[in-house]
């Protein structure tokens, strides 16, 4: 038997039973042992009933007084009662509706129980717990993720079937040398501890080496990419026009807007393709940094994409960009879904002719029909909110151009490491001058009159403000809510105002005639569902009220605040939130103490994990069983030996290593797809 065989072939599993694994993803002994517990009980250590915690799992060894006594409650549910005892305190034990289990205890037999004891001080008791006989010892058992007609003894004994007919099933990717610096285990060893573990340490132990394999082999793929990307492109870039650029510009660049310019720029004049990470918090002025590569590129003949998630935002560049370069010769067009069907023939002919230099667009920018006469350069702003595959799609139109993506979501440094190991990282550290850090306050809902007030006398200043409404889903109706709250507040509280509602809802015309009707001041107060997160800059609009705050994760907090704060005046955010858990007003009172987007998004991957940083698998990062991103320290140590050992042998040929190449491609060949 080796990691290859059918599962089918071991005792036990039969047709049925091999469809029902094949659900859980196993259909070899291989899969079978890597499909590690989800958790554990702990077994291994007893405690007297007297002893043992309210409420908490624990086990008891105790003894059966006499066979459990069956009464009919209903017709659906038989209750089971019987007595234990340690020999010092009694144990009254209640088993519902399990005939196979009541019957199966003997009088005067020894057993461990495993639950949670309930009662009071003079009576303790346990309601169904997991029985096993006393006899097969003290263990920590594993727990394994189910499918109907599945239960997790029935995977240990499958397990236990394998391993007892040999030891060495995989062989460790991981070289000698690395494994005995790092004191890991060998691998089988670890993943049998994993799944049949001798002690709590050896477990954690067994954990410690699969967590570091994972992580380590995405790594040496990572860099490995990395390497193998430094492809050379025929997109070369003669001259830097940067410094043209800048006096196209109202305002001088920053020191970190420059530098990442420069950086970008200068591996454009290489001949090997950029693939660059642009990554500055929200205001910090990523648009600009775009806007100058996009002008080098153009002015050296070739064409550039420019793509973002919405609509808003990509009308908001392309307006943007129009008056950067309204002084140029520069062709600028937007390709969006509201564009008509004759002015989409028109630009794609542009595009395709040459006569385009620049485009700007949401998805519709990768459909087949958009063809290029030269695409040097393809830009992705929030680019989280693309997979890896949008961004390939869009650069596959043209012959290895240079790619740009811009995030404003500042990922914590680990997470960064995972999902852009293979690009190239500009950091904006530093926002454009004259911003004043905004001010950010926590109210229950008591406060909303005083929080509104407040309002107001900004809007009475000349400037303008946002509420974002306290809204789940973008269904038809939270629609209706959404648009009864803002009509609610224009004719309450703000009437007199004009009042805006923006939610995701409404068609992009409409979208866009809010929105400009913002940008030009006409529409004071904007109440707005979460389409404002991305992007939107309106200098002039200083206050935000977010209702509901609590239902939002903190970086979306972060984000939805970075509209505000983005000019010359005082900012300020007020979180409304009558939550009462002590996590929510935790999180809350982070919000309030900190602007730094990075250390917000490090509280909220360590709130929230990482399942939930970007929402489901939108990130495309491979499938690892048991890493999590939050594995800091090991990550860290991850990165380094994979480094270590590319530097030593960057092709992975030398004997030792020669394992780690099946794995990186056993890794990445199923889930990430990088071209
Ligand atoms: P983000 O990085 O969030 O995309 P934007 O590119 O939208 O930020 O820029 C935010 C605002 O800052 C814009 O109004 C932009 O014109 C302004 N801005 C950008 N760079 C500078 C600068 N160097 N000096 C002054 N204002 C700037
Ligand atoms: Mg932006």
């Amino acid at each position: 038997m080796d990691i290859s065989t059918n599962i089918q072939f071991l005792k036990g599993v039969g047709e049925k039973r091999a469809k029902l694994l094949g659900r859980l993803g196993i259909s070899t002994v291989g899969d079978l042992l890597r499909y590690y517990p989800r958790e554990y009980t702990d077994w291994s250590r007893t405690t007297s009933i007297a002893a043992a915690p309210f409420n908490e799992p624990c086990c008891i060894r105790a003894t059966v007084d006499h066979k459990p006594v069956g009464a009919k409650v209903s017709k659906a549910m038989t209750i089971y009662k019987t007595v234990a005892t340690d020999g010092e305190s009694l144990l009254n034990i209640t088993i519902f509706n399990s005939k196979y289990t009541a019957e199966s205890l003997e009088a005067g037999e020894e057993y461990l129980f495993y639950g949670k004891v309930g009662g009071n001080f003079h009576r303790r008791e346990m309601s169904s717990p997991l029985i096993e006989k006393a006899s097969s010892g003290l263990r920590i058992h594993p727990i394994y993720s189910l499918t109907a007609g599945i239960n997790s003894k029935y995977i240990e004994k499958l397990i236990r079937q394998v391993f007892s007919s040999g030891n060495e099933h995989f062989t460790d990717p991981l070289p000698q040398s690395l494994r005995d610096k790092l004191c890991l285990m060998e691998i089988n060893k670890a993943i049998r501890e994993l799944h049949i573990p001798s002690n709590e340490d050896m477990l954690n132990e067994a954990r410690r080496r699969i967590i570091f394999e994972e992580l380590f082999i995405f790594q040496l793929g990572l860099m490995k990419l990395k390497g193998n990307r430094k492809e050379t492109t025929p997109v070369v870039v003669g001259q830097d026009y940067t410094q043209e650029f800048q006096r196209l510009l109202p305002f001088e660049m920053t020191g970190a807007q420059k530098r990442a310019v420069r950086e970008s720029v200068g591996q454009m004049t290489s001949q090997v393709t950029m693939n660059r990470l642009l990554q500055g918090d929200v205001g910090s002025g990523k648009t600009a940094v775009a806007a100058a590569l996009i002008y080098t590129i153009v002015k050296n003949g070739y064409q550039c994409a420019f793509m973002a998630p919405t609509e808003i935002l990509a009308q908001q560049h392309y307006h943007t960009c129009c008056k950067f370069f309204e002084k140029t010769n520069i062709r600028v067009e937007l390709l969006t879904g509201s564009v008509t069907a004759a002015q989409k023939r028109a630009i794609k002919q542009r595009l395709k002719d040459g006569e385009a230099d620049l485009i700007i667009g949401t998805h519709a920018l990768i459909q087949d029909d958009v063809e290029f006469r030269s695409l040097g350069l393809v830009i992705t702003d929030e680019q989280h909110r693309f997979g890896v595959k949008h961004r390939a799609a869009l650069s596959k139109k043209g012959s290895n151009p240079h790619t740009l993506v811009m995030s404003a979501t500042p990922i914590p440094r680990t997470l960064a490491l995972m999902l852009y190991g293979d690009l190239d990282v500009s950091v904006l550290d530093e926002l454009p001058p004259g911003r004043q850090p905004i001010e950010t306050y926590y109210v229950t809902g008591k406060l909303r009159t005083r929080a509104f007030g407040y309002v107001r006398k900004h809007l009475d200043e000349g400037r303008q403000g946002y509420i974002v409404c306290p809204l789940v889903e973008e269904g038809d109706e939270d629609i209706a809510s959404a648009q009864s709250y803002a009509e609610n507040l224009s004719k309450g509280f703000f009437s007199g105002y004009e009042v805006g509602l923006l939610h995701g809802k409404l068609k992009p015309k409409q979208k866009e005639d809010v929105m400009s009707r913002f940008v030009s001041g006409e529409i004071k107060l904007l109440v707005a569902t979460t389409v404002i997160e991305v992007g939107v800059d309106v200098p002039n609009a200083v206050i935000m009220v977010i209702e509901n705050a609590e239902r939002f994760g903190l970086s979306q907090l972060h984000q939805l605040r970075g509209r505000i704060g983005r000019g010359r005046y005082k900012s300020t955010c007020i979180l409304i939130s009558d939550a009462k858990t002590a996590t929510a007003k935790k999180r809350m009172e982070i919000m309030t103490k900190t602007t730094d987007g990075f250390k917000i998004a490090d509280e909220d991957l360590k709130m929230r994990g990482p399942g939930d940083f970007f929402g489901a698998r939108q990130h495309g990062l491979p499938n690892m069983k048991m890493a999590s991103l939050t594995d800091s320290a090991l990550l860290t140590e991850a990165h380094r030996f994979a480094r270590e050992i590319l530097t030593d042998d960057p092709l992975l040929q030398k004997a030792e290593n020669k394992n780690l190449n099946q794995a990186i491609y056993d890794l990445f060949n199923s889930e990430y797809i990088m071209n």
